[in-house]
C-alpha cells in the first residue's frame, strides 16, 4: 500500500487543519448498530435505546503515564484503549454498542501516526461490533492524551454492579490473570537493554503469550454472551484492571460482605510462573497485585454453581463470607492472609 511513501514524507497535523485530520482518521468507520441514529458528522451524536437502561464509562490515558510509545506501537495503543473501556460495560452486564474518542496531540506526532491509532481504534470497533459516533481534536503542548468514552445497554434487571455480592456466592474469574503485568515487565527490562546497545535484537518468543496480554489484551464480550446463553445474572461484578486484591475489594466493600479467596485456585498462565521464576517474583504476589488483565470478576448464587462448571474458561476461587470475617486469602500452606490492595505488603 502507500504506506512506505508515507514513510519518506510524513503529514503535519497544521498542513491539513482539523478537520481534514478528523475526515481522515474517521473516514474508514461505519456504524453496525440500530442504536446509532446518527454518528460522527454532527454537533453531537443521536442514539436510541427503546426500552433499555444506558450504561456510560470514561477513561483516560495520558502518555508517560498510561503507556509508553518507546515499546508500545500506536496501533496497539488504539486497540488496548477501546478494550479498556468497552470491558467496563461489558463488567456491568451490558453490551457496547458506541464509542466517542478525544485526542489531543502535539506537533511531534504527524497525520500518519495519528492513523496508525485509528486503524487499532478501528480493529477493536469491528471486533466488538461497536460504533465511533464522536469525538473532539486538540493539540497539545507535550504528547498524546487519549479519553474515550464508551456507551451501552441492557435491561435494568439485568445490570450488574458491584453491590450485589451475597453472604456464601462463589466469586468467580474469568481467563487466566496477572500476565498482563509480566508482559510489561519484559518489555521495560528489554526497553533498557535497547537503551544501553540499541544493535541488540531480543528473541522474546518465549514471552509471547504475556506480551500479547500487555500489548493486545481482549475484553471478555464472550462472557457477557455466554452468561445470556445460559441465562446466569452474576450477583455483582467488576472487570480486574486494577488487580485482583484491588477488585476484589472493591466488591466485598460495595457489598458489605468478607470473603476467602483460594491460592491454588487463582488461575495463572504457564508463562507467568516462568517469568515469575526468571524475575524472581512471587506468582500469586503478581495474580493478586498485577493490572491490564481485563478479566471479569463476579459472584454467583450458589445454586448457579452447576451452569458456571460447565465452563473451562471460568473458574470458582473463593466465597463470600460475613463482613466482620473480613477479606482473605487462603494460601497453599492453609494460612489466613488479609487481602490489602497492594497484594505484595501482605507477604
Ligand atoms: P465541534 O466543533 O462541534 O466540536 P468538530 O469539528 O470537533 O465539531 O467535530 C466534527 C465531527 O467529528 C463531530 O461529529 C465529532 O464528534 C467528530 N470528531 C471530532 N474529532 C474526532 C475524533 N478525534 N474522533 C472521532 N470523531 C471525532
Ligand atoms: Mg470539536
Amino acid at each position: 500500500m502507500k504506506k512506505k511513501d508515507n514513510k519518506l514524507k510524513l503529514t503535519k497535523l497544521s498542513e491539513l487543519g482539523e478537520f481534514e485530520v478528523i475526515n481522515r482518521i474517521t473516514k474508514n468507520f461505519s456504524n453496525k448498530n440500530n442504536s446509532t441514529i446518527t454518528g460522527i458528522g454532527d454537533d453531537a451524536a443521536i442514539l436510541k435505546y427503546s426500552d433499555k437502561n444506558v450504561v456510560v464509562s470514561s477513561d483516560i490515558l495520558v502518555e508517560g503515564i498510561h503507556f509508553n510509545l518507546t515499546y508500545m506501537p500506536l496501533k496497539h495503543l488504539g486497540y488496548k484503549s477501546v478494550v479498556a473501556n468497552i470491558s467496563d460495560i461489558y463488567s456491568m452486564n451490558a453490551i457496547c454498542s458506541q464509542i466517542t474518542v478525544n485526542i489531543a496531540v502535539s506537533n511531534r506526532f504527524k497525520l500518519e501516526s495519528i492513523e496508525e491509532l485509528y486503524f487499532g481504534i478501528n480493529a477493536a470497533c469491528k471486533k466488538y461490533g461497536v460504533d465511533l459516533v464522536g469525538g473532539d481534536t486538540a493539540s497539545s503542548n507535550k504528547g498524546l492524551i487519549i479519553s474515550i468514552t464508551a456507551i451501552g445497554a441492557q435491561d435494568s434487571n439485568s445490570i450488574v454492579k458491584r453491590s450485589g455480592a451475597k453472604l456464601n456466592d462463589l466469586i468467580v474469574v474469568s481467563g487466566d490473570i496477572g500476565s498482563a503485568y509480566m508482559g510489561l515487565q519484559v518489555l521495560e527490562r528489554e526497553n533498557e537493554v535497547f537503551k544501553v546497545n540499541p544493535q541488540n535484537q531480543p528473541d522474546l518468543s518465549q514471552y509471547a503469550y504475556i506480551i500479547q496480554r500487555q500489548l493486545k489484551p481482549e475484553a471478555r464480550k464472550d462472557v457477557i454472551n455466554y452468561f445470556e446463553d445460559i441465562n446466569l445474572i452474576p450477583t455483582s461484578m467488576i472487570d480486574i484492571s486494577d488487580g485482583l486484591s484491588s477488585e476484589i475489594i472493591h466488591i466485598c466493600s460495595n457489598s458489605e460482605v468478607g470473603c476467602d479467596i483460594y491460592e491454588d485456585k487463582i488461575p495463572v498462565s504457564e508463562e507467568l510462573m516462568s517469568s515469575c521464576e526468571e524475575f524472581k517474583l512471587n506468582s500469586t504476589t503478581i495474580a493478586l497485585s498485577g493490572g491490564e488483565d481485563y478479566e471479569l470478576l463476579f459472584t454467583i448464587d450458589q445454586k448457579d454453581y452447576e451452569k458456571v462448571k460447565k465452563s473451562l474458561d471460568l473458574t470458582v476461587i473463593g466465597h463470600i463470607t460475613d463482613l466482620k470475617k473480613g477479606m482473605n486469602l487462603i494460601t497453599k500452606a492453609n494460612q489466613k492472609i488479609p487481602i490489602t490492595s497492594q497484594g505484595w505488603k501482605s507477604f
